[in-house]
């Protein structure tokens, strides 16, 4: 195949060739802004090359139309090693997530709209809504915001890098993460995609979420599908329909009231 024609897929596997990598990262451009998940510039996917360099896409260009020239390697620390553009701006988060996962070999970040839009509202994705989706993902946190390209950024990340492969960003975005690069884009479609669905439930004004039992089950089935993460019941993990019921108080307005009473008039009387 010449390096000119267009990539229709991108085959699994992260053992390939140089070439081979820099049309999986085009081909994975291009359905990113089919799909509506980046527009304009926005947006970056990277690969591991091997144990010491990165191949990423670069900053300031449209990543449905980047060619495989525009891509460039870079070293673990973030290091231009060669190409003629400059690389992500958002390469910092990138490099953390493969200091911190060695079984990570290729990262995507895009703006889905719907997955967005929860992460601009502060809502995770971690209803135990879809048993597909706790078997893929188990759930979907928010990281605090964290101005682009800086360490406030990558630092939010860093406590949630280890136990989950794809992470709302506060008020900018979603990072996703996978042994190979089909599967980084496939958990942010598989993202958006539960973010659509979530929406529609809130929309129809009832969720009928899954047990501790059934969650239990999938997260179990986690290992059988190939995937590493371990996924975890408790607060980190998918919310259930008894899970977090210890936690959940129900008041009725009277109660509330005589509450709030209460707290006002000891405060008055420390005054
Ligand atoms: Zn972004």
């Amino acid at each position: 195949m010449k390096s000119t024609m267009i990539a229709e897929s991108i085959t699994p596997g992260a053992l390939k060739t140089e070439e081979e990598h820099r049309r999986d990262i085009c081909t994975a451009g291009r359905w990113l802004r089919e799909r509506g998940f980046v527009v304009a510039t926005d947006g970056n996917i990277s690969l591991r090359l091997d144990s010491r360099r990165i191949l990423t896409s670069p900053t300031a260009v449209n990543k449905g139309t980047m060619s495989e020239e525009d891509l460039v390697v870079v070293d673990l620390e973030g290091h231009r090693l060669s190409g003629r553009r400059n690389p992500s701006s958002e390469l910092a988060m990138h490099v953390l997530i493969y200091q911190l996962r060695p079984d990570i070999n290729a990262v995507c970040h895009a703006h889905p709209p719907t997955a967005t839009g929860y992460a601009a509202a502060g809502i995770p994705l971690n209803k135990a809504l879809l048993c597909e989706l706790v078997i893929a993902l188990g759930s979907v946190p928010v990281a605090r915001y964290g101005t682009p390209g800086t360490s406030e950024l990558t630092s939010s990340l860093e406590p949630l890098v280890q136990g989950h492969d794809a992470i709302l960003m506060a008020n900018h975005g979603v990072v996703t993460y996978g042994s190979d690069l089909l599967t980084a884009f496939f958990r942010m479609e598989t993202t958006e995609h539960f973010a659509r669905v979530s929406l529609v439930t809130e929309m129809l004004g009832r969720q009928m979420l899954l047990s501790v039992g059934d969650v239990e089950k999938l997260l179990a089935a986690r290992a059988r599908h190939g995937i590493q993460t371990a996924g975890t019941i408790g607060p980190e993990g998918p919310v259930t329909c008894d899970g977090g019921d210890a936690e959940r108080v129900t008041l009725t307005r009277r109660e509330l009231e005589t509450l709030i009473d209460e707290a006002v008039q000891k405060d008055r009387a420390r005054g």
